[in-house]
């Protein structure tokens, strides 16, 4: 591995301090910390949560910080891979987080960039990049989440419009989103992957309906979307009519890569705070639950800095963006563990009533959407036997067989 930063970039690096230096604070680690108020069950602390990321990302954009490998053109920075990944970096030691308008940015930028038409590039780039529009991704369907491409939401053509049928389930933030990227089925008679169209949908269009699903935490994060006959403008498809499976797999690679990248607000040495404060330190059993802990956040960072090596110095191989997911999953659930059980019979207690306002109980009961959202582990463990081990692929029997003959629940 090879962490030496070239004259350019330890120039750019020191850029990047000043400018963190000058717009934010130190991350604490503790509750003092507003980027760890993801998780909240009171709306109005995850009103103003939210308000702060917008803030944040309406900060990096006022002064050239935002979307930093984006075009120039559509309001980025026109930098490299590294610079984005020094800015990362620098950025982590800092109280400020994008949240999921971020997140949600970084899977509605890749198709758009790639796919959108100019006029689509012109009015959602910009916004998008500032966190004054939010976003949400319609893609995932009761009977089609691992087998994204088994969709069944239906656009048929009228005139200058599409109308939409169909039904949607976990969409993160539809509930604030203004539009939505949507994967709908335009051609049965042809097989899955091949009949299907991306598009940008008003999320106040009428025929939207939005359910809002309470998850185990007390938050509901995502939410059944149903829509009936509603119009979209033929302007609104992203790339090819029939052709909306290659911008998806844009948007399903950056969210492994971005799920990968994620939790800094547990982190292991939270849980030594943690420890100390319990006075359990040198009971032998929790010694070695610290130690596998720590391992693991080690080997995740080692992962980060193998891919940080080969994006800045073009040496070696990236990791698999699988790996990287599954380990992050794997690495959360071992910290949340520890830090509920060590925190004795209080860590049974839920909210305001748990210690530190309920902040590792809600961790603790997030962890499985690590595991679920963005790919399971399962499907994931699936992709790195078939590109980074060479394993045979899956039987694939669906493959040549048009989508409306398909069995269907
Ligand atoms: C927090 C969170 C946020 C989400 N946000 C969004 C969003 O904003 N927009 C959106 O469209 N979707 C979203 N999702 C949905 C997510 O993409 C799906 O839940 C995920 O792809 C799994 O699909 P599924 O829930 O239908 O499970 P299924 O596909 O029904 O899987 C059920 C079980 O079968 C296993 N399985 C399935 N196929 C295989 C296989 N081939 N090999 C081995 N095991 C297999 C799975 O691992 C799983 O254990 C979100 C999910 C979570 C948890």
């Amino acid at each position: 591995m090879d962490f030496e930063d070239s004259p350019a970039e330890a120039a750019f690096r020191a850029e990047v301090r000043a400018f963190l230096e000058s717009h934010a604070t130190r991350r604490t680690g503790t509750d003092a910390d507003w980027s760890r108020g993801a998780m909240n069950e009171d709306p109005q602390r995850q009103r103003a949560y939210v308000e702060r990321c917008r803030a944040w990302m309406a900060t990096l954009y006022d002064n050239g910080w935002a979307g930093i490998t984006w075009p120039k053109e559509w309001g980025g920075r026109g930098g490299t891979p590294a610079e984005s990944i020094i800015f990362n970096g620098e950025a982590q030691q800092f109280d400020v987080t994008t949240g999921f308008i971020g997140a949600a940015q970084q899977l509605v930028g890749p198709p758009l960039l790639h796919f959108g038409s100019p006029e689509q590039k012109e009015r959602y780039l910009r916004p998008l990049l500032r966190g004054d529009e939010m976003w949400c991704q319609l893609f995932s369907e009761p009977g089609a989440g691992s087998d994204l491409a088994a969709l069944a939401t239906r656009a048929v053509a009228d005139g200058d419009e599409w109308v939409v049928n169909g039904q949607k389930v976990w969409t993160s933030e539809a509930q604030h989103a203004d539009f939505g990227i949507l994967l709908a089925r335009t051609d049965p008679d042809v097989p899955k992957h091949k009949g299907i169209t991306f598009f940008i949908v008003d999320m106040r269009s009428p025929g939207i309906e939005i359910r809002p699903l309470v998850q185990a935490t007390g938050l509901a994060h995502f939410n059944e979307v149903f829509l009936t006959d509603v119009r979209i403008p033929a302007a609104n498809v992203v790339g090819t009519l029939h052709g909306g499976w290659a911008p998806a797999r844009a948007t399903l690679a950056s969210e492994a890569g971005l799920i990968g990248g994620a939790g800094l607000t547990s982190t292991f040495d939270a849980v030594l705070t943690l420890a100390r404060a319990q006075g359990r330190t040198h009971e032998p059993l929790v010694r070695q639950e610290l130690a596998r802990v720590y391992t693991n956040e080690r080997i995740q960072r080692f992962l980060g800095m193998r891919m940080q090596t080969a994006v800045m110095h073009k040496r070696g191989t990236p990791p698999d963006p699988s790996v990287m997911k599954n380990f992050f999953a794997g690495s959360l659930s071992l910290r949340t563990e520890l830090a509920v059980m060590l925190e004795g019979a209080a860590g049974m207690l839920a909210g305001a009533d748990a210690p530190q306002d309920g902040f590792w109980q809600r961790q603790f009961v997030g962890q499985f959407s690590a595991r679920i959202g963005g790919g399971t582990n399962e499907v994931h463990r699936n992709m790195i036997g078939e590109r980074a081990l060479g394993l045979p692929p899956e039987p694939r029997a669906d493959k040549d067989v048009p989508w409306r003959s398909l069995p269907r629940s």
